[in-house]
């Protein structure tokens, strides 16, 4: 909880509408787009044998779409199609192209029409306004790549939603520091890794505390983190904040789909009418109910795009449903993404995610640890354990070797109570365990 001031809602119909009625509302919405779809020649064989449509129910027997499923259309190039067979709108109505980041492999390219760009940046915008971005707003946007989801539709958006737009990043870290400084930016918009370290910067390139800079919102989007409680903590002592705020898109779908209000007890969805998400257990790939406790991977369908669709695309990403009520008044579930699909772990029969796992030692053992941690496998695509799951943990220079190794036998059993798996936690110096990507950070393969 925090006490950070509330922005109005966005769209009073859809974000109080209550979350049963506007799923069915978004499931009519997908009937309609299904027959847009199929006046495509390459959708129209996709969606071949596909029978009606009513329920929400009956969206199990429409085909997902995947990440490589959009990589593989677009691996060889038609001049008349420069996005691939997928591609719905004629090239002279694009107005714009965006690209997902790539950190999983090689960008998907996406077009947006006239049209598209509208209802992005009322979507974006919703998000935004949902975190905390309304009129006075002196939004100091921290990335430097505009073609990705993140650049130029979160500039879209903030602007939408009544912010100031201070696109600081792209340069070095000290003119980031006194762009900060000179317009008196209020919000940081940033992932939650870099909101951690520029604080960090900051204060050694102002020689001051950033509590002399006006920076009191921080909205982390791009990469898991800011729901969790350590980093958190850590982002907000960092700015000496008030309010921070998660956020969560897929360039591939929407920019932002998800964003969190100043409850502060994980984030509502914020796209709608413009998609519909579903929640699907991903060994059974039937629905779970949005029920509070639950996790389950998020689907995702654009209804409105125009130019590049997606059809039950796989997100990949794992939600925690935090709650199904809010003091904001919004009525969409709260969420937090927990993990990816593709993280999962098995210890002999248990599943579990490497969040987990570091959550609950953080927990334990946070004043002798880093933060930065890791599970080791034999190679990239292990996921069943016979043995303790190795985790590799970096400790802090000030630890004390056997207070740390107690208290890492203590998260070792906390693990074990709670999560129901065995890990064996290994303490290295600082330095030793190599900085990774944040997409691998929490797995690794020996000869990696
Ligand atoms: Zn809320």
């Amino acid at each position: 909880m925090t006490s950070a001031p509330q922005t109005p809602l966005w769209n009073p119909d859809m974000d109080t509408m209550p979350w049963p009625m506007l799923q069915e509302r978004l499931v009519r919405d997908f009937v309609v787009m299904l027959d847009r779809l199929r006046e495509n020649e390459e959708w129209r064989g996709r969606l071949r044998g596909v029978a009606q449509v009513r329920a929400i129910e009956d969206l199990v027997a429409v085909p997902f779409t995947t990440k490589e499923d959009l990589r593989s259309t677009q691996s060889t190039i038609d001049p008349e199609r420069p996005l691939g067979p997928y591609q719905l709108a004629p090239t002279d109505q694009l107005r714009q192209i965006t690209s997902s980041s790539g950190t999983t492999g090689t960008p998907v390219f996406f077009g947006l029409t006239g049209p598209d760009l509208r209802r992005w940046r009322s979507a974006i915008g919703n998000a935004y306004r949902t975190a905390g971005v309304g009129p006075g707003s002196i939004v100091a946007h921290t990335t430097g790549m505009a073609i990705v989801a993140g650049g130029l539709p979160y500039a879209d958006g903030i602007r939408a939603a009544g912010g100031a737009l201070a696109w600081v990043g792209g340069q070095t870290l000290p003119r980031m520091v006194t762009a900060l400084e000179r317009t008196r930016a209020n919000v940081l918009v940033s992932t939650a890794s870099f909101a951690a370290h520029f604080a960090e910067r900051c204060a050694e390139i102002l020689e001051r505390p950033t509590s002399d800079l006006a920076v009191r919102t921080i909205i982390a989007g791009g990469e898991p983190g800011a729901g969790v409680p350590h980093i958190r903590n850590a982002i907000m002592d960092g700015w000496s904040a008030t309010r921070v705020s998660e956020m969560m898109g897929i360039g591939d779908v929407l920019p932002a789909l998800w964003a969190e209000c100043h409850v502060g007890q994980g984030m509502h969805f914020t796209a709608a009418p413009d998609v519909l998400v579903e929640l699907i257990d991903p060994e059974t790939l039937g629905h779970v109910p949005w029920e509070q406790g639950v996790t389950g991977e998020a689907v995702y369908t654009t209804l409105s795009r125009e130019a590049s669709a997606v059809v039950r695309f796989r997100s990949r990403d794992q939600l925690l449903v935090t709650a199904t009520e809010c003091a904001c008044g919004r009525t969409s579930p709260t969420v937090r993404c927990v993990g990816r699909t593709d993280d999962m772990l098995i210890f002999e029969s248990t599943k579990v995610y490497p969040t987990s796992i570091r959550d609950v030692v953080l927990e334990v053992a946070t004043q002798h640890l880093t933060g930065l941690m890791r599970v080791r496998k034999t190679s990239l695509d292990q996921v069943r354990f016979d043995e303790p799951i190795p985790l590799e943990v970096e400790l802090r220079d000030d630890a004390h070797p056997d207070a740390a190794a107690s208290a890492l036998k203590a998260a070792e059993e906390q693990v074990r109570r709670r999560l129901r798996v065995h890990v064996s936690v290994e303490p290295f110096p600082r330095g030793v365990l190599p900085v990774s990507d944040y997409k691998n950070a929490l797995t690794y393969a020996i000869g990696d």
